[in-house]
């Protein structure tokens, strides 16, 4: 990919504070089209917070974020930063999906209401439209018989699979997994990974909160860990995960492995 051309994702030292307090403390990280990043590293050193500065839900307080080659939380005029209307958040957000550790379904609303729903709303799709294009989705995670079935009728690893194919009926251009596979008994975890792996195959512009450590080897183009907020490590996981630059990162590979 030429060195000029724009990222996906370009986080330039961002800096996160909460109640005054430095959450990420000067966060660095590129992300090209395509690519599969796995973000790893211990509990509360900002992984999540960062995944949410990506997708809008926090405003950054220094350094500079952009996707897409726009910035996040701000509208450039001339020389000048404004802060973005809520609209225009929306708009924004729309080409970014996201994954939480809960799954976050609507319990009222089957597993095919649920994919239907966004695109209806925000991008005004004609119900039947939506419908076809939910039902290849869900056919897509595995779940053409359960398109009638509320939350509460499935497993956990189904309603994670709901709400990746939720995500992806957007049609984002880069999709959030924040810890998709932590709330979910062993037995259901490899058919969520399962249905991350395809959209990593078909091409998909991916980052992965992760501590399936299997997963990000053998998935992830490339591997960042994080610590005490900020990213201390980059590489290819063959790289990462063999021969670790910082003591930091062999202490936590160290314990997780
Ligand atoms: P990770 O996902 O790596 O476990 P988080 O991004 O969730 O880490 O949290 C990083 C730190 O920021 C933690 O110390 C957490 O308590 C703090 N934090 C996260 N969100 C908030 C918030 N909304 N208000 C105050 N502190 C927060
Ligand atoms: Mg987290």
């Amino acid at each position: 990919m030429a060195l000029d051309s724009i990222a996906v994702v370009e986080a330039r030292q961002v800096v996160k504070l909460f109640n005054g307090v430095e959450i990420l403390k000067g966060v660095d990280l590129r992300i090209e089209s395509g690519e599969v990043v796995c973000l790893i590293g211990p509990s509360g050193s900002g992984k999540s917070t960062f995944l949410r500065c990506i997708n809008h839900l926090e405003k950054i307080d220094g350094g500079s974020l952009q996707v897409f080659g726009e910035w996040i939380g701000y509208r450039q005029v001339g020389d000048k930063l404004h802060i973005l209307k809520e609209s225009e958040i929306v708009r924004k957000r729309a080409r970014i999906g996201m994954v939480f550790q809960r799954f976050n379904l609507f319990a009222h609303m089957t597993a095919l209401e649920n994919v239907i729903e966004a695109p209806m709303q925000v991008k005004k799709i004609p119900r039947r439209q939506a419908i076809e294009e939910a039902k290849a989705l869900l056919d897509r995670v595995g779940l053409s018989h359960r398109y009638d079935a509320y939350p509460s009728e499935l497993s956990g690893g189904q309603q994670q699979r709901v709400a990746i194919a939720r995500a992806l009926a957007m049609k984002p251009e880069i999709m959030l997994f924040d810890e998709p596979t932590s709330a979910l008994d062993p037995e259901l975890v490899g058919e969520v990974l399962d249905v991350m792996r395809n959209l990593a195959q078909d091409g998909m512009t991916m980052v992965v909160v992760t501590h399936e450590m299997a997963f990000a080897r053998e998935v992830c183009t490339k591997v960042a860990f994080m610590d005490n907020g900020a990213i201390i490590e980059t590489g290819t996981p063959q790289s990462l995960f063999s021969a670790p630059a910082h003591a930091r990162t062999r202490d936590f590979l160290n314990r997780v492995l």
